[in-house]
C-alpha cells in the first residue's frame, strides 16, 4: 500500500511508540512508511491508545483557549485541567519563549 502522506513510500507493518504531551503511552502496532515516516494505526489500536491516555488522565487535555489583553501584553488563559496536571498554583513563575509557531511556557 502506499503512503497517503508522502505518496512516495510504500507502509510496512511495525511499532510505533506512542508518546501524548511528553507522556509515554506504550507501544502499538502500525504501518509504517519507508519513505516519510508517517504511521498509521487501525481503528482498534487508536482506541486502545485512548484507553492508554485517559489511564494516564491526559486525554483531551490539548484545549482551544483564547488569546485576551491584559495592558499592554496578551495573555492566554490556562484550562483547569492542564494547570492540575502540571500542578500550577497562581503567583508561581515561569519561563516563556518561542519555538517555530509554539509558545512554551517553563514551569
Ligand atoms: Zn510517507
Amino acid at each position: 500500500m502506499k503512503c497517503p502522506v508522502c505518496e512516495k513510500g510504500t507502509l510496512k507493518k511495525g511499532t510505533v511508540k506512542e508518546v501524548m504531551f511528553g507522556v509515554y503511552l506504550g507501544e502499538f502496532p502500525a504501518e509504517l512508511c519507508s519513505v516519510c515516516g508517517e504511521s498509521f494505526t487501525d481503528e482498534r489500536t487508536t482506541r486502545k491508545i485512548e484507553d492508554a491516555a485517559k489511564k494516564k488522565g491526559i486525554w483531551g487535555l490539548g484545549k482551544k483557549t483564547k488569546i485576551t489583553r491584559t495592558g499592554n501584553s496578551l495573555a492566554v488563559r490556562i484550562p483547569k485541567e492542564i494547570a492540575d496536571f502540571l500542578n500550577l498554583k497562581e503567583g508561581r513563575e515561569a519561563f516563556i519563549h518561542p519555538e517555530e509557531k509554539k509558545i512554551v511556557i517553563e514551569t
